[in-house]
């Protein structure tokens, strides 16, 4: 590549406050990287609320002209509001970004030694109960809602080759399928059964990687008294999205956890933190889980050395302890934690 053409979506609340960070931490890579070239796209709610629309044409369109892209977060209402519908999940679906792919990993206080948290969450992006197919109806009692939970063969075979081939590159190559088919046995049956015949079906490429599973409430139960028996989480998209959420309180803070949306020819690094109206414009949103999604994208792109060095200033930023935003107990705003990185890079 002679360059490396950047979509910005920052959206709603901090998402516009992190991804200027993020930015900047790209910029800063000199020749490490391709010649960056960036644009400038709008989405969210607040878009729709100015122009009726969470998500123009022409942000899919530009998106699809970009090597890989940034996104910050949307602010959804909990509330239906008609018309809207989250322009990430739309996203996702639009660009086949099938796989939410969620390092979550602890900075251990020696730089030798071993996190006791180092895993990563392989999420179904396409599917579940994400399809929003819901319906009201009045039922003989009161309201009745239903919703509809895709399961599919193909999205679960892709989802599960994706962590395997995650898997291998990690120490551990361990792969545990996160479920309810005790009592889910059709829908999450099927997810489960098709991860388990991928190593089969891959003439030994997955020898060497260890499958195990675990029912998704005990699962959560043993990711908080001993996170260290995770290597890789693959799971079907409402479980995955919790269980990332949860797996970033063992490490301090949603402002920490990056994570990227991929599909076979495009990247899209996204902070796992939502907009956080509760800190939303007064400048102490922590940037590191921005950056960090910078790097994973550009790990993504197979610039392996520039997302190191990225990956290794904001350890030595955490490792430190001196210049933290308020969600990790320091005092420290947005901008000071950026040049803190952006001295060490
Ligand atoms: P949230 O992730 O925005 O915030 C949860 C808590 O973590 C808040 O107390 C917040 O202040 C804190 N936090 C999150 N990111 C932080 C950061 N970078 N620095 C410091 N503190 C941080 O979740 P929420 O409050 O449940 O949701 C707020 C809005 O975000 C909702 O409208 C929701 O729909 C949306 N949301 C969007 C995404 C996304 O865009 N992918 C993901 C989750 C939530
Ligand atoms: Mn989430």
């Amino acid at each position: 590549r002679q360059s490396l053409k950047v979509g910005l979506i920052p959206a709603d609340g901090i998402g516009r406050e992190v991804i200027p960070a993020a930015r900047r931490t790209l910029e800063a890579l000199g020749s490490d990287i391709p010649k960056l070239q960036f644009v400038d796209l709008d989405a969210g709610f607040e878009l729709f609320t100015k122009t009726g629309t969470a998500l123009p044409e022409e942000t899919v369109q530009a998106l699809k002209e970009c090597d890989c892209a940034l996104f910050g977060a949307v602010s959804s209402p909990s509330r239906k509001v008609t018309g809207y519908s989250s322009p990430i999940v739309a996203l996702r679906k639009e660009l086949d970004l099938y796989a939410n792919i969620r390092p979550v990993a602890a900075v251990a206080e020696n730089p030798e030694d071993k996190p006791n948290v180092d895993l990563v969450v392989v999420r179904e992006n396409t599917e579940c109960l994400y399809v929003k197919q819901e319906v009201l109806t009045p039922g003989e009692h009161g309201l009745e809602a239903r919703a509809t939970r895709l399961i599919t063969e193909r999205a679960s075979r892709r989802i599960g080759k994706m962590a395997f081939e995650i898997a291998l590159g990690r120490p551990r190559k361990q792969v545990t399928i996160i479920h309810k088919s005790n009592v889910l046995s059709v829908t999450d049956g099927l997810f489960r059964q098709t991860i388990r015949d991928i190593p089969q079906a891959s003439e030994g490429r997955y020898d060497g990687v260890k499958l195990e599973e675990q029912i998704v409430d005990s699962a959560v139960y043993r990711l908080f008294r001993e996170p260290q028996i995770y290597d890789v989480m693959v799971a079907p998209n409402l479980y995955g999205d919790i269980i990332s959420d949860a797996a970033a309180a063992l490490v301090g803070s949603l402002g920490l956890v990056p994570s990227v949306n991929a599909g076979d020819n495009f990247v899209m690094g996204e902070p796992v933190h939502g907009s956080a109206p509760d800190i939303e414009g007064r400048g102490i949103a922590n940037p590191l889980a921005a950056i960090r999604s910078a790097a994973l994208m550009l790990r993504h792109l197979n610039y392996a050395a520039a997302a190191d060095r990225i990956d290794k200033a904001v350890n030595e930023v955490i490792r430190e302890g001196q210049v933290l935003t308020p969600d990790l107990g320091g005092s420290s705003k947005t901008e000071e934690v950026l040049d803190a990185v952006l001295k060490r890079l």
